[in-house]
């Protein structure tokens, strides 16, 4: 029924962006195309925008990404996380059901995608995660004019200015050739910050070995294979204490605190995140060294990026929706959670907070390591 009047209005009159897209428990779905979006739940086909885990999951029917995210996803879940796969490359015309698709480089980590998804000329923006800074290790991200642009909000408070990461890792730099008998611990999350963070290095012309947590092989080995010059990099495994004085070894945020540190002389304990900006966060980490480094936008590449799509309504989702949809209806955009997209239009979104169940708009628990670390 629903869907019939759904159809009529496609046709009779004009189309209203959630019957394009529309959040579902299993994720954003796009009905008329037959998909979902970085759906939480298996779906019969999925398009993933990047590899992070918490947008790529196995066992969907057929998954549609960037090759890179594809095998990505191969890394993490094995030659049989999906039933089918179709790599796409961006800016490569898909057509799947009567919807135009294609996929827009969007500066996260290597591979990701923005996902645009256009119907009887409107056109609405799926960006998962993204960032307008530089990165030597993706494509840079590209603004794609739209009617809805659906925006993350992970560091959405006029707070979150991350600055320049050339200057971050020069801090680092500088510690070690203050303590040169000391090992630095780089906690950075596996997928992108550390290869981000290692390409920093090699930038700021640090061309000494660097040492890898063995969680941080594949991933990083396989960045290089895609061409991503990363220099000389070395198991940390089995290489002798006094050896790793002077050096630097990139971990995951986890392995930093842990037993494993105790390879190390005297080790200088950093992290690499957009989290860092927040001081009693670094303290409570037991972190050293923070150096304020993130894969997503901050406050200020939010909004300028959101002004500049030209979108008149904006879906925030993933993190600290309430001040990004509050600026953006100061500045006479129509704005909302993406958990409330198609709960009703006249619904301000100023209720308890919380978000619908299984909606895949849950914000990231703040408090955990998972949430800093992919920061
Ligand atoms: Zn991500």
């Amino acid at each position: 029924m629903e869907t019939r009047e759904i159809f009529g209005a496609t046709y009779m009159t004009k189309m209203r962006p959630q019957d394009l897209l529309l959040p579902t428990p299993a994720g954003l779905c796009c009905k008329l195309g037959g998909f979902h979006i970085d759906p939480v739940r298996s779906v019969e086909r999925a398009l993933i925008t990047h590899g992070h885990s918490d947008h790529a999951r196995a066992g969907h029917g057929a998954v549609l990404a960037t090759q890179e995210t594809l095998d990505m996803m191969r890394l993490r879940y094995g030659e049989n996380f999906a039933g089918s796969t179709q790599a796409v490359a961006y800016g490569e015309d898909i057509r799947l059901g009567g919807v135009n698709v294609k996929f827009h480089p969007a500066g996260h980590v290597l591979g990701s995608a923005q996902i645009a998804v256009s119907c009887n000329g409107m056109r609405i923006v799926a960006s998962g995660d993204y960032k307008d800074a530089p990165d030597p290790t993706c494509a840079p991200f590209e603004l794609v004019p739209c009617d809805v642009f659906i925006t993350e909000a992970t560091f959405g408070l006029p707070v979150f200015r991350h600055g320049n990461a050339a200057d971050e890792v020069k801090k680092l730099l500088a510690s070690v050739a203050l303590f040169p008998e000391r090992a630095h611990l780089v906690g950075a999350y596996s997928l992108g910050k550390a290869q981000r963070v290692i390409a920093l290095l090699r930038e700021a012309g640090h061309d000494a070995p660097i040492y890898l947590h063995g969680a941080m092989e594949a991933i990083t080995y396989y960045y290089r294979s895609r061409g991503i010059p990363l220099g000389e990099l070395r198991p940390a495994r089995g290489v002798k204490k006094a050896e790793l004085a002077g050096t630097i070894t990139l971990a995951p945020p986890s392995a930093t605190s842990d037993i494993w540190t105790r390879r190390f002389p005297d080790p200088v304990t950093a992290f690499a995140s957009g989290w860092m900006r927040v001081r009693a966060r670094a303290r409570q980490g037991g972190i050293e060294l923070p150096l304020v480094i993130s894969d997503h936008a901050d406050w200020d590449g939010l909004t300028t990026t959101i002004a500049a799509t030209g979108a008149g309504e904006i879906w925030v989702t993933h993190g600290q929706e309430d001040a990004l949809v509050h600026w953006c209806r100061s500045k006479g955009l129509a704005a909302r959670p993406l958990d409330l997209v198609g709960y009703g239009d006249e619904d301000e979104g100023e209720g308890e907070g919380e978000t619908q169940p299984g909606s895949q708009a849950q914000p990231k628990p703040e408090g955990s390591q998972d949430a800093g670390s992919e920061a």
